[in-house]
């Protein structure tokens, strides 16, 4: 079964764009994802075909109508009616990578982009719509997450990647960020790769990547630490636990 991305937006001819080389361009052509732009406009109904309209209880900006919405949604999820429907607002949950394998593992994901101020806030009690966030910054348009949503979704489907394993090993599937990497030449402007990554001792070179798995993650992100630790890193007064040093 092909993995199909329906993507609901005023732009349809951003798609594939960059999803349409690298990686996600050739399992577009292996046919392993389908990439279904829907324009939105084509739901007005209209003399204009107009999409939006001045916000209620005035202000600046545009916003998107819900019954424009709503018959756009309701044929992408005719369309593809096991495939969960995204919109894209920055109010949404923030996107994660356990998100991401669900995803990925399904039929494939409805998304809508939103434009200038976004949605008509009626449409998401009227349908079951699920917001997702890319970040906590503002984006000109919903676009731009549905790249970076099927990006990640697109490299876990199978035969995406190369070596089946290298999906595993990276940052965020098991609660941390990645160890640092190393490459010939052995020596660059006097920089040696680390000694324990040529000895060939695997059990040796497992224990050290984890051991830096753990302190980039400890240093950088103490939030993703402090849950991969479960739960809030202190000990019983309080105080923060210091630990143990490499
Ligand atoms: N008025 C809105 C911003 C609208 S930006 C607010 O203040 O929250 C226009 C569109 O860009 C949004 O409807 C949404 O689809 C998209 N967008 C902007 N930032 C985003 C983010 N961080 N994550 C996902 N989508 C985003």
């Amino acid at each position: 079964m092909t993995f199909t991305a329906q993507i609901l937006t005023l732009y349809p001819e951003m798609f594939p764009g960059p999803l349409g080389v690298s990686l996600a361009g050739r399992a577009l052509e292996e046919g392993r994802w389908a990439c279904e732009p829907i324009q939105i406009r084509d739901f007005a109904e209209d003399r204009h075909r107009s999409v939006d309209d001045t916000p209620a209880g005035g202000g600046a900006g545009m916003v998107l109508r819900a019954d424009v919405l709503g018959r756009a949604v309701d044929h992408a999820l005719e369309r593809a009616p096991d495939a969960p429907l995204i919109a894209m607002t920055p109010r949404g949950a923030p996107l994660t990578q356990a998100r991401v394998r669900a995803i990925a593992s399904g039929p494939g994901v409805s998304i809508l982009c939103g434009r200038f101020e976004g949605f008509d806030e009626r449409l998401f009690d009227a349908r079951p719509i699920e917001e997702i966030s890319i970040g906590d910054y503002v984006l000109s348009g919903g676009e731009i997450g549905a790249f970076t949503l099927l990006d990640a979704c697109i490299r876990l489907l199978p035969g995406v990647m190369g070596a089946a394993s290298s999906g595993e090993e990276e940052s965020f599937e098991d609660g941390l960020l990645e160890y640092p990497h190393y490459t010939r030449p052995q020596i660059w402007e006097g920089r040696t790769i680390p000694e324990v990554l040529r000895s060939g001792d695997h059990a040796k070179i497992a224990a050290w990547r984890k051991r830096q798995a753990e302190t980039i993650t400890r240093s950088r992100r103490p939030d993703l630490w402090e849950r991969h630790r479960g739960g809030p890193d202190q000990s019983p007064s309080g105080a923060r636990r210091e630990t143990k040093k490499d």
